[in-house]
């Protein structure tokens, strides 16, 4: 096994479950269902759509302080960002992309999964003697939910929420708290993650290891700042 920190802090969203990853064919399986709503019979005029949606989407939540206000409304965000993809492509109509952007939160709902090696790993990791915070951006409903529904509660020392602690990452207190509730230096902590700002650039910037979760092979980003301490593929890798 590889040698094992004193604590490690555990992203949720794509790292121990998969949430949000790979949106394209989610909305083009979504946008098929509202087809006849869309006039939008051919795959090329879904494809239309998807676009105007995503690009929307990424839009909103390249804005930062947008996005921090939105991560803890995601419904809201979502309904946003179809009413402006179908306006910009002339079909105004709030009342049919909120209906769009409702079922999508939905299927993205139905669709979370735990990644299969999530209970074991950080069950591993706990009887190693190793002391484990999950650390999620969000509100607390959302989150409360999801940590309920995959029954991760119990496997962490410490839980927190961006939306009941009030302030989410990658602001430097959240690590801190987290660090100082477990009883540790950030020099004797990993952070595991699949979001390079939050969980390679941030926890580096105060001491602690990056580890970069990229199950899809992205590969590191051009515009990096940070090199992560480790890329893992698999959360098993940690207890390897
Ligand atoms: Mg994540």
């Amino acid at each position: 096994m590889t040698k094992l920190p004193r604590a490690i802090l555990f992203d949720l969203d794509d790292t121990l479950i998969r949430a949000y990853a790979q949106p394209e064919e989610a909305w083009t399986r979504l946008l098929k269902v509202f087809a006849a709503h869309l006039d939008a019979h051919e795959p090329a005029a879904i494809e239309r759509v998807r676009a105007a949606v995503m690009e929307e989407a990424r839009a909103f939540w390249s804005d930062p302080l947008a996005a921090a206000k939105w991560r803890l409304d995601i419904p809201g965000a979502r309904r946003h960002s179809v009413r402006r993809g179908l306006a910009k492509l002339g079909r105004s109509d709030d009342a049919l992309a909120d209906r769009i952007a409702d079922a999508f939160t939905e299927l993205r709902r139905q669709e979370y999964r735990l990644y299969p090696d999530a209970h074991a790993t950080v069950d591993a990791l706990r009887d190693a003697g190793v002391r484990l915070a999950l650390v999620t951006n969000g509100a607390s409903e959302t989150q409360r939910a999801k940590i309920e529904r995959f029954e991760l509660a119990h496997r962490f020392h410490h839980i927190q929420i961006e939306g009941e602690f009030g302030q989410g990452k990658p602001e430097l207190a959240v690590y801190r708290h987290a660090l100082e509730r477990l009883a540790v230096d950030p020099g004797e902590a990993w952070m595991v993650g699949d979001n390079y700002e939050w969980e390679v650039v941030a926890p580096q910037a105060l001491g602690m290891c990056g580890i970069w979760y990229d199950p899809f092979g992205a590969g590191i980003p051009a515009n990096a700042t940070a090199q992560p301490t480790r890329i893992i593929k698999r959360l098993a890798e940690l207890v390897e």
